[in-house]
C-alpha cells in the first residue's frame, strides 16, 4: 500500500490510533467514570449514534493510509461491545497495519481472548490498581474483586497475548499498593505501567496534589529493586522504561503530568460515536461520522483526516496547571479511551 505521510504543525507524524468502540462500561473507576454521575439514569449512546464496524474500518484504513502502524481498541469497556472479535479481524487485514492492541479491565477475558487472538489481536493492556479486594472494590465502584481480572490475565495469558498490566495511582486510594503490584508482576514476568494520575474530564474531581509522580514511585521501588533504564524502542514511545537488573522484566511509567510527553505524541482518537480527537485533554472532537454518513468519498476524508492533522497544535500536559485543569472543556475518559 502507498502511504501518505503527514505531520502536525510542531511536525509530529501521525502513527497511532485508538478507536473507543463503546462509552459504557461494567465498572465505575472513580478516576474515570464516579459512580455518583454515571448512575443508572446517565444517557449513554444508543447504538445507532456509535461507529459501526463497517464504519470504523473504512476510516482506519485511511489512517493506514496516513503513517499509522499501531491501532488500539478502547472504550469504555471494549468487551462490551457485541462481536468484537470480528472487528479485529476486519482491521488484521488492513495492509500495512503492524499491530492491533487492546485495553480493557480484563474481566471478560476468559470468554473473549482466544477469539481476539485468533482474529489477530496481539497483545492487551490489563488494568489492575491494586491485589487488595477491598481498596480494588473501592476504586472499581462496583465491588468487583481482583479474582475476576487475574481469570483474565490467566486467560490471555494461555491464548498467547502480549499482555501489559496498567496501575493508575492515586494519592491516598492505592498508592500504598505500589510494591505489591510490582512484587506481583515480577514475579508472575508481566510488564507493569504505573500510570499518574490525570485531569481527563471533569467529574473525577482531579487535584495535583493527587497525583503519585514518576520518581515518588520510582523511588519506592528503588528501595527494593536494582532499576536499569531502557532507551525509547522508537519516536513517540509514551512509557519510560525500565528493566528489573538481571532479568528481561520490564516496568514502565506513564508520565503525563510530571514529564509531558507532547513533543512526540503521535496519537489520534477516534471516539465511539465517530468525533475525532487530536488530543486526550480536547473538549471538541472533528465530526468524522456524519460526514461519512452524508455521503462523503474516501478521496473527500482523507482530505479531511489531513487537514485535521496538518493543523493540530496539541500540547495540553506541557502547559497543565491546576488552573488548566479546571477551566478547559475536555472530554470524558470513558468515552474518548485513554
Ligand atoms: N475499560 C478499559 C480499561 O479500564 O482498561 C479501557 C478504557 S480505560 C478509559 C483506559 C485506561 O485509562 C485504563 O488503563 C485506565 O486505568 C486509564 N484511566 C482512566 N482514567 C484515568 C485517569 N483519570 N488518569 C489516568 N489514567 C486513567
Ligand atoms: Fe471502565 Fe476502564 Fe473507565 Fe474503569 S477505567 S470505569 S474499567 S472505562
Ligand atoms: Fe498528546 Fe495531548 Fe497527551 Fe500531549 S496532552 S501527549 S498532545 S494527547
Amino acid at each position: 500500500m502507498k502511504k501518505t505521510m503527514i505531520k502536525d504543525q510542531l511536525n509530529r507524524p501521525l502513527r497511532d490510533l485508538r478507536i473507543s468502540v463503546i462509552d459504557r462500561c461494567n465498572f465505575r473507576c472513580q478516576y474515570c467514570m464516579p459512580a455518583e454521575i454515571f448512575g443508572p439514569d446517565f444517557a449513554f449512546l444508543p447504538k445507532s449514534e456509535l461507529l459501526t464496524f463497517e464504519e470504523i474500518f473504512r476510516v482506519a484504513n485511511i489512517f493506514v493510509k496516513l503513517g499509522v502502524e499501531k491501532i488500539r481498541l478502547t472504550g469504555g469497556e471494549p468487551l462490551l461491545r457485541a462481536d468484537l472479535p470480528e472487528l479485529v479481524k476486519m482491521l488484521s487485514t488492513i495492509e500495512g497495519l503492524k499491530d492491533i492492541a487492546l485495553t480493557t479491565n480484563g474481566v471478560l477475558l476468559p470468554k473473549l481472548a482466544h477469539r481476539l487472538k485468533d482474529a489477530g489481536l496481539k497483545r492487551v493492556n490489563i488494568s489492575l490498581d491494586s491485589l487488595n479486594d477491598k481498596v480494588f472494590g473501592i476504586i472499581n465502584g462496583r465491588n468487583v474483586k481482583v479474582k475476576p481480572v487475574l481469570k483474565g490475565i490467566e486467560a490471555a495469558r494461555k491464548s498467547g497475548l502480549g499482555i501489559k498490566i496498567n496501575m493508575v495511582v492515586k494519592k491516598g486510594l492505592n498508592d500504598a499498593e505500589i510494591l505489591s503490584m510490582a512484587d506481583f508482576c515480577k514475579q508472575e514476568g508481566l510488564e507493569l505501567r504505573f500510570i499518574e494520575f490525570m485531569d481527563v474530564g471533569h467529574t473525577n474531581g482531579w487535584r495535583m496534589d493527587d497525583v503519585i509522580t514518576k520518581k515518588q514511585i520510582y523511588d519506592i521501588l528503588k528501595e527494593k529493586y536494582d532499576l536499569e533504564a531502557m532507551e525509547p524502542a522508537y519516536f513517540g514511545e509514551v512509557a519510560k522504561k525500565y528493566r528489573y537488573k538481571g532479568t528481561d522484566i520490564l516496568v514502565g511509567f506513564i508520565t503525563s503530568v510530571s514529564e509531558s510527553f507532547c513533543k512526540s505524541c503521535t496519537r489520534a482518537r477516534l471516539s465511539a460515536n465517530g468525533k475525532l480527537y487530536t488530543c486526550l485533554f480536547n473538549g471538541n472532537g472533528y465530526d468524522i461520522r456524519d460526514f461519512i454518513r452524508n455521503g462523503a468519498t474516501d478521496e473527500q476524508l482523507q482530505e479531511r483526516i489531513v487537514n485535521i492533522w496538518n493543523n493540530r497544535k496539541d500540547r495540553y500536559s506541557d502547559e497543565r496547571t491546576e488552573e488548566t485543569a479546571a477551566l478547559r472543556k475536555k472530554i470524558e475518559m470513558s468515552f474518548i479511551g485513554g
